[in-house]
C-alpha cells in the first residue's frame, strides 16, 4: 500500500525539536513557563492584537469566549450552520440556545441577509462569525449590523489563521477572536488553541478562568467556577516553532489550491470555492464542488474511490442544523438550503504544507478519470 496521504497533517521542522528540548532541559513543563508567555506575545504580534491567552484547545477558547461575553442560560446565541461542531458545542455548554444561519454561495460565510432576519427575530445575545476553510466573513456589514442590535461577535478563526479581510488578520475582528492549533490546523501544537483581543480585561479573566479561578491568597480560595483549559509550556514551545513558518504555510497551502484548480476548474460541474475581493484565504483546505446535473459521480464517490489508494478527503462539513444532537434548533434559511447543498456537493482535498508535488499529481489524475469514467 503506498503511503497514507492525509487531508491535513502535522508539518513539523527542527526548530520545533529544539524548542522543545529547551522547555524540557530549563525543567518548564507545565502549568504554564516562559514560553507560553512568549507564544502569547508573539502570536499577538503576528495578529497584530493586543492580547492573548493560550489554551488547551481552540474549543476551550470559544467556550471561554461565552463565559467572558456573560452568556448564561437560555440565551440565544447565533452561529452559522456550516462549521465544525466546536463553534456550536461551545453555546451548549453555557446551557444557552443556538439558532444556525445558512450561508451565501458565494463565500460559505454567514449570509448577512439571514443574520439580520435573525437578528430581528430572536434578539440574540451574541453571533459566533465562522471563517469557513479559512475564507474570511464579512467583517465591516457583520460588525455594523451586531453593533447596531447590540449583539456581541465572537471570529471563530480556528480555520483562517494567516487570511485576512480587508488587509486585517484573521482572529482580529469582533469583541475576542478564537484560533485553533489542533492537529490538522494550519499550525499546531498537537492540541491547543487561543483567545485573543484588545480588551485586556477580557484576557486577562481568560487567564484567570483558565487555571481553576483561582484568587489570590496562600491557599486555594475559589469565588467563580473556574476551568483548567491553560496551555502547557511544553506545547507553546512547539506553537512558536509553528508560528515562525505561518506565512510559508500559507503560501504552500496557496500554491497547492492554484495547482487543483489550473488542472480541474475547467472540468464543466465543478466548482471552486471562490476567494473575495475584499479577501484573502490561507486556503486550509482546497473545496469545490461537484454540480449534480452535470457529473455522475458524487462527492462521496470520489472520496471513496480516493480511499482505496490511501488518500484521506472528506465531504464538506455537515451543516449543524442536519446534525441529531441539534436538531431541535431553529434553522434560518431560505428555499435554496445552501448549507445543506454544499455538504451534499462538495469535497475538501488533501491540502496539507508538506504535501509533494508528485502527491497531488497522483491525486489529481485519480479525481480526473474517476470524473471520465463515470461522465
Ligand atoms: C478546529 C475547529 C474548532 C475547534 O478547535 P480545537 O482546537 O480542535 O478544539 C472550532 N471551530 C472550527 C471552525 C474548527 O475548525
Amino acid at each position: 500500500m503506498n503511503e497514507r496521504i492525509y487531508l491535513s497533517p502535522p508539518h513539523i521542522g527542527g526548530k520545533e525539536r529544539d524548542l522543545i528540548l529547551d522547555a524540557l532541559d530549563s525543567n518548564w513543563i507545565a502549568p504554564l513557563g516562559p514560553q507560553v508567555d512568549l507564544f502569547e506575545k508573539e502570536m499577538s504580534q503576528y495578529l497584530g492584537i493586543g492580547h492573548g491567552c493560550a489554551l488547551a484547545s481552540g474549543t476551550a477558547a470559544l467556550h471561554l469566549s461565552l463565559v467572558i461575553s456573560g452568556i448564561k442560560r437560555n440565551d440565544i446565541v447565533l452561529c452559522p450552520s456550516l462549521t465544525f461542531a466546536a463553534s456550536a458545542n461551545s453555546i451548549l455548554y453555557q446551557n444557552a440556545i443556538p439558532v444556525f444561519i445558512d450561508v451565501d454561495i458565494d463565500t460559505w460565510t454567514v449570509d448577512l441577509n439571514l443574520l439580520e432576519k435573525a437578528i430581528k427575530k430572536f434578539s440574540p445575545r451574541a453571533f459566533i462569525a465562522v471563517d469557513i476553510y479559512g475564507q474570511p466573513s464579512k467583517y465591516d456589514a457583520i460588525i455594523d449590523l451586531c453593533e447596531m442590535n447590540n449583539v456581541i461577535v465572537i471570529e471563530d478563526a480556528a480555520e483562517s489563521l494567516g487570511s485576512k479581510y480587508k488587509g486585517i488578520k484573521c482572529g482580529a475582528f469582533g469583541q475576542m477572536g478564537v484560533l485553533s492549533f489542533n492537529g490538522n490546523k494550519i499550525i499546531t501544537t498537537s492540541g491547543g488553541g487561543m483567545l485573543v483581543s484588545d480588551d485586556k480585561k477580557k484576557i486577562d479573566k481568560a487567564r484567570f478562568l483558565s487555571t481553576q479561578a483561582r484568587e489570590q491568597s496562600i491557599h486555594y480560595e475559589h469565588k467563580a467556577l473556574g476551568y483548567n483549559y491553560r496551555m502547557s509550556n511544553i506545547l507553546a514551545a512547539l506553537g512558536r516553532a509553528q508560528l515562525e513558518k505561518i506565512e510559508r504555510r500559507v503560501k504552500s497551502r496557496r500554491e497547492i489550491f492554484i495547482r487543483y484548480y489550473d488542472s480541474l476548474s475547467d472540468i464543466d460541474g465543478i466548482e471552486f470555492m471562490r476567494e473575495t475581493e475584499f479577501g484573502k484565504s490561507n486556503r486550509w483546505l482546497t473545496t469545490l464542488t461537484i454540480d449534480p446535473s452535470k457529473i455522475k459521480a458524487s462527492n462521496v464517490d470520489i472520496v471513496e474511490v480516493l480511499e482505496k489508494e490511501n488518500i484521506e478527503a472528506r465531504p464538506v462539513w455537515k451543516p449543524m442544523h442536519l446534525q441529531k444532537l441539534y436538531d431541535s434548533c431553529e434553522y434560518i434559511s431560505t428555499n435554496d438550503d445552501i448549507s445543506k447543498r454544499l455538504f451534499e456537493t462538495g469535497i475538501c482535498l488533501p491540502s496539507g504544507s508538506s504535501l509533494s508535488h508528485g502527491q497531488q499529481e497522483k491525486i489529481i489524475e485519480i479525481i480526473i478519470s474517476i470524473l471520465n469514467l463515470k461522465v
